[in-house]
């Protein structure tokens, strides 16, 4: 009883000492901001941001320390490509691209007109980073930029950052609401940093404001226009699949351009056995080795690259813009017995999973770090590998039933007993 009670106050002593660490921790952390703040109001004030617009947008704003973690966190599961491409280029976003297409067609008609880049292609971009408008991010871009402007180590970009933003408030282009995006900054329908917002976005609609974000056709021209200044070729292809020579080793990757001859002297060919056409040099890509599919790129997908500095990212667009044209999927199977799903799929698999009574929250078909762990209980009571990986093999299992004496119900909680 003594021990008890003596353990108890310890413990209670312990707590104090916590709890006065985290709030000094917080009152550094909001001291130094406060500090960092003013650093910045100079700075602004240096580079043409009035002290209203200042005041305006950092009125009792906050670091957002969840912003600090997605910057320090390394992803915990690398998503394979074929997973990435699955969900990316799936028949959903293809059918609503084509809608796309024909919703838009005059403006982006007059875009091909104005910037020489072809619409499936813009089309592509905008379904890719932001599925058409419908996920914009929903971080306050303000309060993201400070925080990183003042803490991490890339202040000295961020700040840049921060002062582009303010500069839109300040033009009146767009409403402080309007501007939510990633941790990074990142917003609006095409998901432009506010540097490049600043540098390339255009008025398309004509209405004298340059609204990436209320704007289709904003957004749209913005496209086009960055696309042109990133050097797109007009009317030339971003590549196509390619077929290797059995046991090919020869050079490969985005930087190594060759003439096409060369590449068909190593044994390149189209992906249905003919010669490799174009005129221009280019570059051999094999996302997931020689046994993949593989592509011949040209100075089109580098266009694409520039927007977000990823390969996969690139042929992801590159591919989708692709299918809006009418072609089919690639040829090549990935290297993979357990193929990625699409979007429909992965909240299928979550439909699958809540039936069974797993509390993953709506099916949403972003596979989080919950709906992972609910694949990885399923995997172990139905005896296969638990890697918590939503892919073609998780579904056929959930699609196929409970295995016999197959109970998925959490373990009953343990009721503490008082004596
Ligand atoms: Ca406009």
């Amino acid at each position: 009883m003594t021990m008890t009670h003596f353990a108890w106050q310890e413990r209670l002593g312990l707590l104090a000492v916590m709890f006065a660490a985290m709030t000094w921790a917080a009152s550094a952390l909001a001291s130094d901001f406060n500090a960092c703040l003013q650093a910045l109001r100079t700075e602004a004030a240096d580079k043409g941001i009035a002290t209203q617009t200042f005041n305006t947008a950092m009125t009792g704003i906050e670091p957002d320390k969840s912003v600090l973690d997605a910057m320090g966190s390394q992803p915990e599961f690398v998503t394979p490509i074929w997973d990435y491409l699955a969900g990316l280029v799936d028949a959903e976003r293809i059918a609503d691209g084509k809608l796309k297409l024909a919703e838009w067609a005059t403006v982006l008609a007059q875009a091909e007109q104005q910037f020489g880049v072809d619409r499936h292609t813009i089309v592509a971009v905008w379904g890719v980073e932001s599925d058409f408008g419908k996920v914009l991010g929903g971080r306050p871009l303000v309060r993201s930029l400070a925080t990183v402007s003042c803490f991490g180590h890339r202040q000295r970009f961020f700040r840049g950052e921060l002062i582009a933003t303010l500069r839109i408030l300040q033009s009146g282009d767009m409403p402080a609401e309007a501007l939510v995006g990633s941790w990074a900054g990142a917003f609006g329908q095409t998901q432009f940093m506010p540097s490049t917002y600043q540098r390339l976005a255009v008025d398309f609609d004509g209405d004298g404001r340059r609204d990436i974000v209320g704007s289709v056709p904003d957004a749209l021209g913005s496209t086009a226009n960055y696309l042109q200044r990133a050097g797109w070729v007009t009317g030339a292809p971003w590549g196509y699949e390619v077929r290797l020579p059995p046991q090919y080793n020869g050079p490969s990757g985005r930087r190594t351009r060759q003439a096409l001859a060369t590449w068909s002297q190593l044994g390149v060919r189209r992906i249905d056995g003919s010669a490799l056409t174009g005129s221009w040099p280019a570059a051999l890509l094999m996302p997931s080795g020689a046994r993949g599919p593989a592509f011949i790129v040209f100075k089109n997908f580098d266009a694409i690259y520039s927007y977000n500095a990823a390969e996969s990212y690139a042929l992801a667009i590159a591919h989708l813009s692709d299918r809006l044209r009418g072609e089919g999927p690639l040829q090549t199977a990935w290297p993979t017995d357990d193929p990625g799903l699409s979007r429909a799929e992965r909240r299928a698999v979550q439909e699958m999973l809540i039936e069974r009574g797993f509390d993953i929250g709506k099916p949403d078909g972003i596979i989080g770090s919950s709906t992972r762990s609910a694949i990885q209980a399923f995997q172990a009571s139905a005896g296969l590998p638990a890697d918590g990986r939503a892919g073609a093999r998780v579904l056929q299992a959930l699609q196929a039933g409970a295995p016999p004496g197959y109970e998925n119900v959490a373990p009953e909680p343990q009721v503490p007993r008082f004596e």
